[in-house]
C-alpha cells in the first residue's frame, strides 16, 4: 500500500491521536495542532507498506476529518 499523506490544520483541533498513535509520520507543530514530520517528506508526503496501513486507520480514527490520506496504491 502506498498513501499520500497531509493535514488540514484548520480543521485540526489538536487532540493528539495521530501523533500519539502513528509518531513516525505526524508531530505536534507546537500548538497541539499536527503536522506531517519533515523527516518524511512533510505535507504530500508518500508513505508505504505497514506504515501506511496505520497512516489510513488513524485517518479514519481521526474525530475532526483533519487528516487527509490519499490511497494511490492499494
Ligand atoms: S487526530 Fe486529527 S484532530 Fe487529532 S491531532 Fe491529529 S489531525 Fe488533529
Amino acid at each position: 500500500m502506498k498513501v499520500k499523506v497531509s493535514v488540514d490544520k484548520d480543521l485540526c483541533t489538536a487532540c493528539a491521536l495521530c501523533y500519539d498513535e502513528v509518531p513516525e509520520v505526524y508531530e505536534d507543530s507546537g500548538d497541539g495542532i499536527a503536522q506531517v514530520k519533515a523527516e518524511v517528506g512533510g505535507d504530500g508526503a508518500i508513505i508505504e507498506g505497514d506504515l501506511a496501513q496505520r497512516v489510513l486507520e488513524v485517518t479514519e480514527e481521526c474525530p475532526s476529518g483533519a487528516l487527509v490520506t490519499e490511497v494511490i496504491e492499494e
